[in-house]
């Protein structure tokens, strides 16, 4: 499929039914290019042009274009160190069932027996794509190192298929949910934007003219160690103040914990913070000042004004947001665009729908194939 298609096909399944005419407004293109990118699509059974409709306007019927029925369901699965997140979707990543299990064994075997578990589980009727998302690097369906799962490679896509018999799509967590956020998510409607997931980890990913950035990097997490506090504690690499020492959900909770001599939820942490508990409140104020840096140094290079927050631990920006917006101030050229800061806080979920849209791509890819 050409870009221009793709982004045809993108528009009608996002957006429809649409008529001719918002969809050449809405992709800039002229009435006979829309005409000829429609043809293969409609040919394919991938988009139908439904009976005119009367809109009161004087001149061509509009025949809207919308995605075609009947084109099945699909299961999206987020994978973290101790949990399984599984949705079943329908073909616009509408959510008909939600699964989610322990992994109390990480091996592959134990997790792709839970993951094959959690998709008979869901039972969505007309299934035809599953996609799995985790953290870690994963190229042509293979991971190469989960850290979270404590992996070296696993084909998990053959693995998959061959237990499923059906086609599966592996991506990155990050750019799973980037690909969910810009499609139909906080991102929607932004050309560009960068994403940072705050959570086990510490997430980072950019879309750019509305295209997620796949580079190998991408599924690295660079963003994980950028240094944003020399007075900070230690991440597991060693890094003095990085990303991930400042921003984990772990990271704050074993901080504030050793503080308070007992361990401490990060739930509990925030709402301590919230009421001026001193130590509380001493560790949050840093992460939040070290988010703010993060959100300015990520728009700064990136040339993007967009910020998506996401993960499961967003919550430390609901509770700390002036403090993070005083710091993006401090970091940032006066003259710059405003940050314009889009929160999802659907936690979890939102991970597994990101993976669900990367199985609708990947079957919108297949259908659309040439034959
Ligand atoms: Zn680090």
């Amino acid at each position: 499929m050409s870009e221009s298609e793709a982004a045809l096909a993108r528009a009608v399944l996002i957006h429809g039914p649409l008529s001719r005419r918002e969809l050449t407004t809405r992709l800039g293109l002229s009435p006979a290019s829309l005409t000829r990118l429609a043809k293969p699509l409609l040919d394919s059974g991938l988009i139908v042009e439904l009976d005119d409709v009367a809109d009161g306007s004087i001149g061509r019927p509009s025949r809207p274009l919308d995605i075609a029925d009947g084109l099945g369901a699909f299961v999206g699965i987020k994978l973290t160190g101790d949990r399984l997140y599984a949705v079943g979707t329908d073909i616009r990543a509408e959510p008909l069932a939600w699964d989610e299990r322990p992994l109390d064994d990480r091996s592959p075997e134990a997790v792709i027996a839970e993951v094959i578990a959690a998709v008979h589980a869901l039972d969505v009727p007309d299934l035809v794509g599953v996609g799995v998302s985790l953290g870690g690097l994963v190229q042509d369906g293979a991971v190469r190192r989960a850290p979270f799962l404590e992996w070296g490679e696993v084909d998990l896509r053959g693995r998959l298929e061959r237990a499923l018999e059906l086609p599966v799509a592996i991506e990155n967590d990050v750019v799973a949910l980037a690909e969910a956020e810009r499609w139909f998510g906080a991102g929607t409607g932004l050309p560009g934007f960068v994403i940072v997931t705050v959570g086990a980890g510490v997430g980072y990913g950019l879309v750019v003219d509305g295209v997620v950035v796949r580079t190998p990097d991408a599924a690295v997490g660079t963003g994980g160690h950028l240094p944003l506090d020399p007075y900070g504690p230690v991440c597991s690499d060693g890094h003095r103040g990085c990303a991930q020492a400042m921003l984990t959900t772990g990271s704050i909770t074993a901080q504030v914990g050793a503080a308070l001599g007992r361990v401490v939820t990060y739930g509990e942490t925030l709402e301590f913070a919230r009421r001026g508990e001193p130590a509380a409140r001493a560790v949050v104020d840093a992460a939040a000042d070290a988010l703010g840096r993060m959100i300015a140094l990520a728009a700064n290079l990136s040339l993007q004004p967009a910020v998506v927050l996401a993960g499961e631990g967003v919550a430390l920006f609901e509770v700390t947001e002036a403090r993070v917006r005083a710091a993006i101030a401090a970091g940032r050229d006066p003259q710059a665009q405003p940050i314009d800061i889009h929160v999802d806080d659907s936690g979890f979920r939102g991970w597994a729908r990101g993976a669900a849209a990367v199985a609708i791509q990947a079957a919108m890819a297949r259908m659309h194939a040439p034959r």
